[in-house]
């Protein structure tokens, strides 16, 4: 086939001069830092999924971490989190002093397993991290369940679930404490940024506390007109507030969310319809309990000539950018020194691992560069296939 002259990178933000417009008038109102902007964006995300209170911060790493801290975490304590994900899942459980455990998860969509949960919680389990992995909701009724059983905290991961609905319900809005991440390869990019969303007023005036330092309330407004010098440090918090500079990117592209999924869904389908019956490749199954945010589109390399990584090194010589979501956490280094995980401990997530890609499938990509993509896959899976 005819390779294209560009590198198709695997993610790219979506942006028009209305991101511009708005960073330069903040930028020009010289509040750079968390001021009216941010104090909108939480405002209109909290409305946008329908949970009570929104804290922005500046990343999901951080809205993770901040809301275990306030589960005094002791050490031998356990939150179980899927092998399916980023390592910042399970990294801010060990910065909390307690032990990541790792759940296995659904080989047909990569979700966390119920029945893993299951077998995995002892009289040491604390939480549990449900992921919304690649933009599907997991089966919240389900983990709910459970974690009431068993007297459980559940945060979910919503890094994937901006848009993600759950029997009708947003993601971020179905009553759990919920950390998106606005990464710049995520659905709302800011750059760097995060966001908590609770309907949990307790909990959302600590997050501010715990976000900002420790200090109390209204900290964030010391230097303004109606702010005051006077603070008190109430915990050992951590410099977690998002920016004016991001929550104008994140205003911008609140505005821009319902034609940017618009987009991918009409992407996913076309690649869908393309891939569904290819010898040799397999997709993930749609739940339909909710609505796809289409974070990432996964192509399984199930049974062809080459693996999973050379198809990834082909695709790269046709000038297209792929990535891997996830390597399973237990399998790093720094988890098998310390918690002593191996393989073997999440049998299907490692076998998905060995086959998956995620293509590239974002707004910024127009309708050729998906049928080329198309066009790649089929040439690349009828060229070995068995
Ligand atoms: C991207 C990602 C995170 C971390 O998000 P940041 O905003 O970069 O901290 C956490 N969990 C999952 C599943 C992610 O994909």
């Amino acid at each position: 086939m005819e390779i294209r002259e560009k590198f198709l990178p695997y993610a790219e933000p979506y942006w028009d001069k209305e991101e511009l417009e708005k960073i330069t008038k903040t930028i020009e109102s010289n509040w750079w830092s968390k001021g009216p902007q941010t104090q909108e964006f939480e405002k209109q995300f909290a409305e946008f999924v329908g949970a009570k209170y929104a804290i922005a911060v500046n990343s999901c790493t951080a809205a993770t971490h901040a809301i275990l801290a306030t589960k005094n975490l002791q050490p031998g304590d356990e939150v179980i989190v899927p092998a399916m994900t980023f390592c910042s899942t399970a990294n801010v459980v060990v910065h909390c002093g307690a032990t990541p455990v790792f759940a296995d998860v659904d080989e047909r969509t990569g979700l966390i397993d119920p029945q893993s949960i299951l077998a995995h919680i002892t009289d040491k389990t604390r939480g549990i991290i449900p992921v919304h992995y690649s933009g599907q909701a997991c089966d919240m009724d389900v983990i709910n369940a459970i974690a009431k059983e068993h007297g459980l905290f559940v945060v979910e991961d919503a890094a994937h679930a901006v848009y993600t609905t759950y029997k009708g319900k947003m993601v971020g809005g179905l009553g759990n404490p919920t950390a998106f991440s606005f990464y710049v390869t995520k659905n709302l990019a800011t750059g760097e940024g995060g966001m908590i969303t609770t309907d949990d007023e307790e909990l959302a005036d600590l997050l501010r506390v715990y976000t900002l330092h420790g200090m109390n309330r209204n900290a964030w407004n010391r230097y303004g007109k109606g702010g005051t010098w006077r603070y008190d440090v109430v915990t050992f918090g951590f410099k977690y507030n998002m920016t004016d500079i991001q929550a104008s990117l994140g205003l911008s592209q609140l505005k821009k969310l319902p034609m940017m999924q618009e987009m991918r869904e009409r992407y996913a389908k076309k690649y869908n319809e393309a891939f569904q019956n290819l010898p040799g490749i397999g997709l993930m199954d749609q739940m339909d309990y909710g609505r796809n945010a289409w974070h990432l589109y996964i192509l399984r390399i199930e049974d062809l000539k080459i693996d999973r990584d050379q198809f990834i090194e082909e695709l790269k010589a046709l000038n297209i950018g792929t990535a891997v979501h996830f390597i399973p956490v237990h399998m790093h280094p720094i988890y098998r020194e310390t918690f002593h995980t191996k393989e073997g401990d999440c049998p299907v997530a490692e076998k998905l691992f060995s086959q998956i890609i995620s293509l590239p499938m974002n707004p910024s990509m127009t309708e050729s560069d998906i049928d080329y993509v198309i066009q790649a896959v089929k040439y690349l899976a009828g060229k070995y296939a068995k």
